[in-house]
């Protein structure tokens, strides 16, 4: 069905991004046309750092070569669809995709600077219980471009905010779109012609999905953080299918062979689910598990939507488990759900997945 979509987007013309291309590839397509492959440089410089939408304004180019840039490339931005400003400041963007699919992103203060949670995909496969992005299901990956728009695109929307952080906790299942996303990283944190974010402020949260961890530490040096949720398989099993698959003892290993550069530690996110993941004994357990590793746990009382069958704990119980975990030396901090008043704190992101499904579907094979 997707492809069908895409196919047909092509099939009208449409150029591709020159997002999509890693410096590597863009060389080797100037080289291909008999132009110096330094020139991928100043091309990067005018779309990530002077932020340009045509080429026929990267004035240090030849005129032949922007020609050409332009009849084979595309710069494109995101649609905007929607934006939602919270009362805490907290903005979310509805982005319309160029197939039609639709992604979230949010902008949240924090005390001196912005961090921006951005979609690696369009809805998500692990199908955890208690997010509302697994009810729409996948649909597809974002393109590295797609990825990097976001963070260009909202750049350019809020020029007075000043975003140094950026985390991939919106849609999606980072590592399960694992080339695309390494790309993007590639540009985002690039210092010369890229977006110039620092390694350590920009964060890659994964569901546990355990064959790229290793990749992601070998191929970057961003920050991870790992959703855990849970201290014993029974629960996590109920919560996060991809437990069956990389279970607590193997996701842990992972954890520990982790190549963590010095100074850091893996963030482990425990959304606090009243009556299930949220007794003193998980968090006595929840430090054992994290002893033996350099760890600091984000403790995410559940977002509540529509329709789902969990709860947030008491206010006292959230602070219970907070100061067992402290008391073991767990650095502990709680998120306090920013954005909750406009549907974009963490887990909550949704975008309607499954009606721009039915909507994509009834396009791409429209009925008789
Ligand atoms: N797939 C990745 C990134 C997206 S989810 C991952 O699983 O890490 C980002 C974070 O939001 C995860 O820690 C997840 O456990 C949390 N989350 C999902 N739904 C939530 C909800 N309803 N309330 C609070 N946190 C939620």
């Amino acid at each position: 069905m997707l492809k069908i979509c895409q196919e047909k987007n092509l099939s009208s013309g449409d150029r591709p991004d020159i997002k999509n291309l890693t410096p590597e590839e863009l060389s080797a397509w100037l080289k291909d046309n008999g132009v110096d492959a330094y020139r991928t440089r100043q091309i990067f410089k005018w779309i990530y750092i002077r932020n340009a939408d045509r080429f026929e304004d990267m004035t240090d180019l030849g005129k032949d070569l922007r020609a050409r840039l332009a009849a084979t490339f595309s710069i494109p931005r995101l649609a905007v669809q929607k934006v939602e400003t919270a009362g805490d400041g907290t903005s979310k963007f509805l982005f319309r995709l160029s197939d039609g699919a639709h992604i979230e992103s949010v902008l949240i203060p924090e005390r001196d600077h912005d961090t921006l949670c951005i979609s690696s995909q369009v809805g998500c496969a692990m199908g955890c219980a208690f997010c509302r992005t697994a009810r729409g299901g996948f649909i597809r990956n974002l393109t590295a471009g797609e990825i990097l728009s976001q963070v260009r695109d909202i750049s350019r929307l809020a020029p007075d905010r000043r975003l140094t952080n950026v985390v991939f906790m919106g849609m999606g299942e980072p590592l399960a779109n694992y080339e695309n996303v390494v790309n993007a990283l590639k540009m985002m944190t690039e210092n010369d012609c890229g977006m110039k974010f620092s390694s350590r402020k920009v964060t890659v949260s994964t569901a546990g999905w355990v064959p790229k961890m290793m990749d992601l530490g070998k191929d970057t040096r961003v920050s991870l953080a790992v959703s855990l949720n849970a201290t014993q398989n029974e629960t996590r099993d109920l919560l996060m299918p991809v437990n069956h698959r990389y279970p607590l003892e193997t996701l842990l290993e992972a954890c520990l062979q982790y190549p963590l550069p010095p100074t850091r530690r893996i963030t482990f996110e425990y959304v606090l689910l009243a009556g299930i993941n949220d007794t003193p004994e998980d968090a006595r357990r929840l430090s054992k598990l994290l002893a033996p590793l350099r760890a600091k746990v984000n403790l995410i009382p559940f977002n509540a939507f529509e329709g789902a069958a969990f709860h947030r704990p008491e206010e006292a119980r959230i602070l219970n488990f907070q100061n067992i975990l402290m008391k073991k030396n767990l650095t502990a901090i709680i998120r306090s759900g920013k954005g909750r008043d406009i549907s974009a704190a963490c887990g909550q992101l949704a975008a309607n997945a499954m009606m721009r499904r039915a909507e994509c579907r009834s396009k791409c094979h429209p009925s008789p």
